[in-house]
């Protein structure tokens, strides 16, 4: 390359320096997408030396460019004048360079935000562009986790620690979005709740982590019994409630014995000791009488407290 007019020699060296060394990629392309131009940001990454890509066509050098896509988006700054941008929100890379980072090396290959602009001739034309090309993988990598980070945050908010079922207030909140899709759809839909009975004596006779035993193998066979777009929260210590969707309460019924009859037969051993325990279940549908998500609720309670007074280790359907 030589030097324009307005620039003596030394201007021109430090100014190829300059572009050279820089800590971007920098790449000029002519309007037959072939590179007049490469900076050793480009040559380390890619591992492609300047005279070996020169006069070469770009899609030629990097097939992973797509084409149709960088032909559209380039032909305005050729075409307008006008400089574009892309971000690694967009399309997270142009040039698939591998990521060499210590820090991030999660990520496989460096994330790119990317300027194309303009080089104006003298005549004013526009014969070539300048593509720069920014490393943000640092970014990128920061983002995606704080996204991670973030979705992990909303999960453990959600979720009942010591059982993995919905809390009480992710539960309700669930519970008023099924009452709205009734109201909307007519849809059926049934309410169980149940508790476990004379719990008091399963952590007065084995202690408090062998009843932390019982309420977790409670819940994960009401998981295993339920239906995968049910809804299940832990209501309360060792209260549990589900909503089963698109069910009616005889068919509620029939899914309450189930779990009934599954934690009857079950045994938990800790520290040596068997413990066997039972549940009494309360059934209830939503229909025109309830008012609220909340009726619904002490709808399937009253009916629960029932099959306490009936003798505990029972289902009974809510009744008016
Ligand atoms: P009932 O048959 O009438 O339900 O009798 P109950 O003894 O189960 O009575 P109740 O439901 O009132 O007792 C709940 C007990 O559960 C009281 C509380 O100490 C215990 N509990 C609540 N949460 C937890 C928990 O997370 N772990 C353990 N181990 N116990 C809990
Ligand atoms: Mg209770
Ligand atoms: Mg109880």
């Amino acid at each position: 390359m030589t030097a324009p007019e307005s620039l003596d020699a030394g201007e021109f060296h430090w100014l190829m320096d300059m572009l050279q060394t820089i800590d971007v990629g920098l790449v000029v392309l002519d309007k037959t997408y072939r590179v007049q131009a490469w900076n050793s940001f480009m040559e380390n990454h890619s591992g492609k030396k300047p005279h070996t890509v020169r006069d070469q066509v770009i899609f030629d050098l990097f097939p992973e460019i797509p084409k149709d896509w960088f032909f559209s988006k380039t032909q305005s700054v050729f075409l307008l004048q006008n400089r574009t941008f892309t971000t690694w929100t967009q399309r997270p890379y142009l040039f698939r360079f591998r990521n060499y980072r210590p820090i991030t090396g999660t990520e496989p290959y460096m994330f790119q935000n990317i300027t194309i602009s303009p080089l104006i001739s003298a005549s004013g034309q526009v014969d070539h562009i300048c593509l720069i090309i920014y490393d943000v993988t640092d970014i990128a990598t920061n983002s995606k986790q704080l996204q991670a980070a973030n979705e992990k945050l909303g999960y453990l908010s959600r979720t009942d620690a010591l059982t993995g079922l919905n809390n009480r207030g992710a539960w309700q909140e669930s519970l008023k979005a099924e009452y709205s899709r009734h109201k909307r759809t007519g849809q059926q839909s049934t309410l169980v709740m149940f508790d476990i009975d004379h719990f008091k004596k399963v952590n007065d006779t084995y202690g408090h982590p062998a009843g932390d035993e019982v309420i977790k193998k409670t819940a994960a066979v009401l998981m295993e019994t339920m239906r995968e777009t049910d809804i299940s929260g832990r209501y309360g210590g060792e209260e549990f409630t589900v909503i089963l969707v698109d069910t009616s309460a005889e068919n509620a019924m029939i899914f309450a014995e189930r779990l009934r009859k599954k934690i009857e037969g079950l045994t938990v051993h800790h520290e040596g000791i068997a413990i066997r325990w039972t549940v009494s279940l309360g059934i209830a549908p939503v229909n025109d009488t309830v008012s609220e998500p909340m009726q619904w609720v002490e709808h399937a309670d009253q009916a629960l407290y029932k099959s306490k007074q009936g003798g505990r280790n029972r289902s009974t359907h809510y009744a008016p």
